[in-house]
């Protein structure tokens, strides 16, 4: 994990992009080495298996149209031997099928197309996680105007301190756990209220509703708590 964060810092993270459209590996080839990234390609879902064994890439860059396997079946396997970051390529329309993929174990994902920017900044979150993980969360965790003393469990909005309830401070904590990442509905439910409630949406809106009332300066145009349309939510790190 360690050796993850050293090479991201010198910017020498491998990427592996299993995409059958030649228009966007020729995008990410023209792109991605340029911000020190070194790119391998497969353009098959079983090319895509193959090459992930052979090269142990840092991130995985998925399209979940391939010509010959069903992405959700490539995330399967390669869960099945790693935790490399894996962020989704996928369809406007495509709703359904990312938020499976997200539920299979893949980190994020972008809608096609996309500009290069948001790829990195997504490309940054998942591999600044995959870095993370073995070592021990940060105590004080702080976003614009809003501070959480995850050891005292303070949570204040400008200085000023907010009350929480168990199960909005249980939201809250699970995002920051997973910050910058999209978190789907299903993740939410069973992270705060456990396996049993995964299909109890309505909670999840009340809860961020009022998760949003008292850390949100317009709670309606929320900077933090962000909806990701018809997939989850998202605390907004940028
Ligand atoms: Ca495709």
């Amino acid at each position: 994990m360690k050796d993850v964060a050293r090479r991201e810092m010198s910017q020498e993270a491998t990427i592996l992009v299993i995409e059958d459209e030649s228009e966007i590996r020729r995008f990410l080839r023209a792109t991605l080495p340029a911000h020190g990234f070194r790119l391998h390609e497969a353009a098959t879902g079983r090319d895509g298996l193959a090459e992930a064994a052979a090269r142990n890439p840092d991130l995985i860059l998925l399209d979940l149209g391939l010509p010959d396997v069903e992405g959700s079946e490539v995330i399967r396997q390669l869960r099945g031997w790693t935790a490399t970051p894996i962020i989704v390529l996928s369809a406007r329309d495509q709703e359904q099928v990312k938020v499976a993929a997200l539920d299979l174990g893949a980190d994020d994902y972008v809608t096609k197309p996309f500009g290069v920017q948001e790829l990195l900044a997504r490309m940054r979150t998942a591999l600044r996680h995959a870095s993370r993980s073995a070592d021990v969360a940060e105590p004080l965790f702080e976003l614009g105007d809003l501070t959480v003393d995850l050891d005292r469990r303070h949570v204040r909005v400008a200085a000023q301190e907010v009350h929480l309830t168990p199960i909005e401070y249980k939201l809250l904590t699970t995002l920051i756990r997973h910050a910058g990442k999209v978190m789907t509905h299903r993740q939410l439910l069973k992270e705060v209220w456990g396996p049993l409630h995964i299909e109890e949406g309505h909670y999840l809106r009340v809860y961020m509703r009022q998760l949003r009332n008292k850390l949100e300066q317009n709670p309606a145009h929320p900077r933090y708590l962000v909806t990701e349309l018809g997939v989850g939510y998202r605390l907004r790190m940028e």
